[in-house]
């Protein structure tokens, strides 16, 4: 095809690649949504690849999907129409750190631990912290505008990005925002490109506010009898003042299905365990600990563990960052919903979700930053029923709605959650959002499978 020649021709063949075996490893991410092989796979090198290649794309109208590490769990980095897939695996130079200013210049191939390593090492600190943290790429986090246990005292990656490099469909390269720390300067556009999911342009290069590395941190792991307990501790602690850095909840059916795995650990009688860590300068460890005791002991706690060692922090953190891999593993398809409510309902939803597997006879097991109030409802599900997970999910988001929540807190839309996004805006708000992708790309190459229906 002339346009795959042209692409070989302005990029050089090395940065092109259409055999089969090397498509085929784009043709998924990590949710359950059905694979697809591109027709072409671009490893971009820098700016000027990727502005050349849009150019050659859009004149075609080629659908085009950015890639990360293609943790997406929501579809998003399927290429769901075929097409191009341009992963940035050859773009991820940390360009520079900035101890006088606090922030970082990165491009958007960086795996996020890296530049966690990468600042902790000068005294600084970058909060936000997927879960998936060691595989998935800073473009992504962008793109998807990614949250993490942390969010709850730090907030999600778009209060950390400064300044933007995009290319738009057309091949336009273009900068937004400042690196400055406060830009009032006409709209808020690096905003509108955080969470956009690829749809309005590709991220080239990401500017991102830093912060001083909190000196002390401090984890516990409380066990409780089950969800409705840890629950109310979680609303009983933000309601008395307390904000730790991580608030995590997994629930029984978690512990069911993977317990063993996770965190053998726990003492006998667990039906439910929160992660809890404070960070600052140590002093204030002390009282935060003892009132987090004191709410956990009225709620019922059967123990808690405390760790500041690095060493025991990691295998309490593992005991958290484990449940998903955990489930993935049992040879389920899993659907992966990411539902928010406001944090006193959360133990209405989670006994809700146990209405929903007797109405359609499917397992799920949640868990998740309960701190936020941003529960992962997992529906585990065998090839063949997935007319069941269609009608569980809408149960689960229909009763999160009527509970105050949103279908969606940090995993995107993507592909799945397509319908249940036009559902929950007013028709209005979401011709906006159609008019500003039309705007962007007006012939529709970005991502074309992702967030409208
Ligand atoms: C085990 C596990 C745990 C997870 N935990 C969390 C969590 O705690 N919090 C959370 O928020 N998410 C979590 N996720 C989801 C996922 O890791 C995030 O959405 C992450 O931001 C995706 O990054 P990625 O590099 O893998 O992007 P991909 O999956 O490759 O892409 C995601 C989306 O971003 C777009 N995109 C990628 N790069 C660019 C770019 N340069 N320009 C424009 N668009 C681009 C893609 O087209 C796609 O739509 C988890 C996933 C897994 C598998």
């Amino acid at each position: 095809m002339r346009w795959i020649s042209r692409l070989k021709k302005d990029l050089g063949e090395e940065k092109v690649r259409d055999d089969y075996e090397h498509r085929s490893l784009y043709s998924r991410d990590s949710s359950d949504a059905p694979a697809v092989v591109p027709e072409v796979v671009i490893h971009p090198e820098g700016p000027e690849d990727v502005v050349k290649a849009l150019r050659i794309l859009n004149e075609s109208g080629i659908p085009t999907t950015p890639r990360g590490s293609g943790t997406s769990l929501s579809g998003g980095a399927v290429p769901r129409e075929g097409g191009v897939v341009i992963v940035f695996d050859r773009m991820n130079r940390i360009k520079e750190i900035d101890a006088d200013n606090l922030l970082a210049v990165v491009e958007p191939g960086v795996i996020t631990s890296r530049l966690h390593e990468a600042v902790e090492g000068e005294n600084l600190f970058y909060p936000p912290d997927p879960a998936s943290l060691d595989t998935c790429t800073l473009g992504g986090n962008v793109a998807e505008n990614a949250g993490g246990p942390r969010a709850l005292k730090y907030g999600t990656t778009k209060h950390y990005v400064l300044e933007l490099e995009v290319v738009t469909a057309g091949g336009e390269r273009m900068r937004v925002g400042k690196r400055t720390k406060k830009w009032v300067v006409g709209y808020d556009l690096p905003s509108l490109f955080t969470g956009s999911e690829g749809t309005l342009g590709v991220i080239t290069e990401i500017s991102l506010r830093l912060l001083p590395k909190p000196p002390k941190r401090i984890t516990l792991l409380a066990s409780f009898p089950d969800e409705v307990s840890a629950s109310r501790t979680v609303s009983e602690m933000v309601r008395r003042g307390l904000l730790p850095s991580a608030l995590e909840l997994v629930d029984h059916k978690c512990l069911q299905a993977v317990g063993d795995r996770i965190a053998p650990f726990l003492p006998k009688g667990t039906g439910s365990f929160l992660l809890v860590e404070y960070d600052g300068f140590g002093p204030e460890f002390e009282e935060q600990v003892s009132l987090t005791y004191d709410i956990s002991q009225k709620n019922g706690v059967i123990d808690l563990l405390g760790a500041e060692d690095e060493s025991t922090r990691r295998r309490l953190w593992e005991a958290r960052r484990r449940v998903l891999p955990s489930l993935e593993s049992l040879g389920y398809k899993i659907r992966h919903e990411d539902v928010v409510v406001p944090r006193s309902r959360i133990p209405e939803l989670l006994s809700y979700t146990e209405e929903v597997e007797r109405k359609t006879g499917l397992k799920i097991a949640s868990f998740g930053h309960a701190g936020d109030g941003n529960i992962h409802v997992n529906v585990l599900y065998e090839e063949g029923r997935e007319g069941d997970v269609e009608r569980a999910v809408n149960l689960v988001v229909e009763k999160v709605w009527e509970l105050g929540g949103t279908c969606a807190g940090e995993h995107g839309i993507g592909t799945l959650k397509k319908e249940l996004m036009r559902r929950e805006l007013p028709p209005f708000v979401y011709g906006i959002l159609k008019g500003l992708k039309r705007y962007f790309d007006p012939k529709g190459i970005l991502n074309p499978h992702v967030m409208f229906v």
